[in-house]
């Protein structure tokens, strides 16, 4: 009877040390294969300077465009900051 018990102690302790080995190893193996993958990411690839979609719009001080502040281009005039849609612009103004 003890004999039994002491079995069904020893595999549950064995089936708990396993599992851990198993996730310690999955887990190792996991943030490799992560390290692998992170290191050729393909965000390389995309344009460095995202687009913002939503911030303060500003106008366009040759043509009037409204443009996102963090998108426009900008320039300082007599020590105020300009907005422009495009370069064309900002060239049109001669800033
Ligand atoms: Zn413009």
């Amino acid at each position: 009877m003890f004999r039994v018990l002491l079995y069904a102690l020893i595999s549950i302790f064995a089936i708990t040390f396993i599992r851990m080995v198993v996730g310690i190893l999955t887990k190792g193996f996991a943030d490799l294969l992560r390290e692998e993958t992170g290191s050729g990411r393909p965000g390389q690839s995309r344009p460095s300077q995202q687009v913002p979609t939503s911030g303060e719009l500003k106008p366009c001080r040759q043509c009037g465009t409204y443009v996102v502040a963090g998108a426009a281009i900008q320039a300082s005039v007599k020590g105020e900051t300009v907005y422009f849609c495009s370069e064309e612009c900002r060239k049109k103004a001669g800033v």
